[in-house]
């Protein structure tokens, strides 16, 4: 019998080995902007194009590296960080296994340029599929550029396993944000396309989380901090009445290092106990500090799990410090919110824990607005009535019910591309496209999802996506669900082919929604009984009219006598006002002045 084991050829092994650290755009990002740390920049941009399939580039004004070190750190196991294996177990920088750059180079184009701070030139190198392709020297500023070009441009597999653009570009804003949050001496800058996304200057942490989640965090963060012998613990948490019904703004640091980590996540939710409603998610970005030499973050390549040596004792602390905090600025009362409605009422602003409520407002008629049926003559109650009726059937068709014609002539306009502008008899409304929109597909969605089965549209070109593992698991979870709401498709080894889906979602959407659906359940189990309402939010929230988009009367029209068909119309499914009346008298106020 002939042999049968042979060497595997360098280029593959690399690529193999590559796998393991490089899965996507995301974690070039990541790899390079903690390199970017490690060399102590003050300042680091990051500049991402077509989601990073093109190109993701990180420029820092570190302290760059010689020429020779260039051409070395692009070799497996090169690094300047540890050198024996008791360093292993002091680490201080963000990488250390050295492999990172070697992974990269194995499945891109890489261009460096790197100069030291007393050098008079800087070193310019060039890499393809893990071989240097070129070198010079050049001018350049202090510090380091790395763009990594064409991504797993020698993998095809692993291009096509990439995600629409939205969703790469999603996790590669959330790997910079954990590096933002966990460095806000830092000064960073996110461009895509072109378009700035984040320009963050040097500041606190506060600072720092409220530019990059937004002012409304500031009033809702309370500090948090304990000394103890085995661990520093600071940061901040959202108050109780700030939570938000998506998880996502939760943040573990050990040492400067993002990680998840689950037991703590525990901590945190057990010291909310009884403050939040259900479903809703404190944010917290809480940072820990312990020796070095009782943690270990070896266990995993891409190193977001950790593990602590005194995992037990850390977990009290964090819980008792969680709850002081709370207690110390009185957001720990001990009333029950949702046995107390006026409360409620008072924290209107508090825009994701409320239920939307119904509020009715009896006079309200968007289509008694036409001068020529001024008053509210009997015809025209009829007329609405009609309509009423009408639109309850055509509602369930979204925009695309059939207009009434004899509404075409009501008054409608489009108002910076995101409000519906209409007039009324005693007042004029603004109506939130989006929203309206959200409100309408949400019901019919929801609707589909409590029947039988809907029909869905055939589609002209069938959709494939390729899915993985996780992804395989949370289809199972929603095949049924998927199914009544109108897609029909087949499972062929990890790709998805979609064949159709609900009239009401465009074709171009079908792969970025259906992407999002799989990624949300997730978070979900087959018998939770929000799952239902989860699927339908999503995909209304991806189907919805955006603003920016032009609508014609008739869109108009139909839009609103939807809206109005509908039992809850004043706020959208995630409890935000979808239209504001201006009374006609307040307009004759204005200028009696
Ligand atoms: P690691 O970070 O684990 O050491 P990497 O492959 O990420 O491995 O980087 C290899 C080496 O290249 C680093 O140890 C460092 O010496 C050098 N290096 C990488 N990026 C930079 C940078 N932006 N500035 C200075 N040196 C860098
Ligand atoms: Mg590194």
């Amino acid at each position: 019998m002939p042999d049968r084991i042979a060497l595997l050829p360098d280029a593959v092994a690399k690529q193999i080995a590559a796998g393991e650290v490089v899965q996507r755009p995301a974690s070039v990002v990541k790899e390079l902007l903690e390199n970017a740390i490690d060399a102590e920049a003050k300042g680091v941009d990051l500049i991402i194009k077509d989601a990073g399939r093109t190109s993701v580039q990180v420029v820092d004004d570190g302290y760059g590296m010689s020429p020779a070190d260039a051409r070395l750190s692009f070799e497996r196991h090169a690094t300047s960080k540890i050198k024996t294996t008791a360093d292993l177990f002091q680490i201080a920088t963000q990488g250390f296994r050295g492999e990172a750059l070697a992974s990269i180079a194995a499945v891109a184009q890489v261009e460096m340029r790197t100069r030291t701070e007393g050098a008079e030139t800087a070193a310019f190198l060039q890499m393809e599929g893990g071989e240097l392709t070129a070198q010079k020297t050049i001018q350049a500023a202090k510090g380091t550029s790395i763009a990594v070009k064409k991504l797993f441009y020698n993998i095809p597999a692993r291009r096509n396993f990439l995600k629409s653009d939205p969703i790469e570009l999603r996790h590669s804003i959330d790997e910079f944000e954990r590096i933002a949050l966990a460095h806000p001496q830092v000064r960073f800058t996110l461009l895509s396309n072109g378009k700035e996304l984040f320009r963050l200057a040097s500041e606190n942490l506060r600072q720092r989380i409220v530019h990059i989640f937004g002012k409304k965090m500031d009033e809702k963060l309370v500090p948090i901090e304990e000394e103890t012998e085995i661990v520093k613990i600071t940061g901040f948490i959202g108050k109780s009445d700030a939570a938000r019904k998506k998880r996502g703004e939760q943040f573990f640091f050990a040492n400067r290092r993002f990680i998840k980590a689950p037991y703590f996540n525990h901590a945190v939710l057990d010291a909310y106990e009884g403050l939040l409603t259900p479903g809703s998610y404190p944010s917290y970005f809480i940072f820990f500090e312990v020796d070095p030499q009782k943690i270990d973050i070896n266990i995993h390549p891409t190193k977001t799990e950790v593990k602590f040596e005194d995992e037990k004792p850390i977990y009290s602390i964090l819980r008792s410090s969680v709850r002081h905090a709370l207690g110390m600025y009185n957001v720990t009362p001990s009333l029950d919110f949702s046995s107390n409605p006026d409360l409620e009422v008072g924290r209107s602003d508090t825009r994701t824990i409320r239920q939307p409520q119904i509020r009715v407002d009896p006079d309200f008629n968007p289509f008694a607005a036409s001068p020529r049926h001024k008053g509210s003559s009997p015809s025209e109650s009829q007329a609405w009535r009609d309509l009423y009726r009408e639109s309850r059937s055509a509602a369930t068709e979204g925009t695309r019910g059939e207009m009434d014609s004899a509404q075409a002539d009501a008054a409608y306009m489009q108002v910076h591309k995101q409000y519906i502008l209409v007039q009324t008899q005693n007042a004029l409304l603004l109506i939130h496209q989006y929203r309206a929109h959200q409100r309408i597909l949400y019901d019919t969605f929801l609707k589909s999802l409590r029947a039988a089965r809907t029909l869905g549209q055939r589609l002209l070109f069938p959709v494939a996506i390729a899915l993985n593992p996780s992804e395989v698991q949370s289809l199972d979870l929603l095949r049924e669900d998927l199914c009544k709401l109108g897609f029909d498709f087949e499972l062929k080894e990890s790709t998805l082919n979609i064949g159709s889906a609900p009239s009401e979602i465009k074709p171009e959407n079908i792969k970025t929604s259906l992407e999002k659906l799989l990624e949300q359940a997730q978070n979900h189990t087959a018998s939770d009984p929000k799952l239902k309402e989860a699927t339908a939010l999503t995909l209304a929230s991806q189907a919805a009219i955006r603003k920016g988009h032009t609508l014609t009367v008739a869109e108009m029209q139909s839009l609103v006598k939807a809206l109005f068909a509908r039992r809850e119309n004043s706020f959208s499914p995630q409890g935000k006002r979808i239209y504001h009346k201006i009374a006609l008298s307040e307009i004759t106020r204005q200028f009696d002045r």
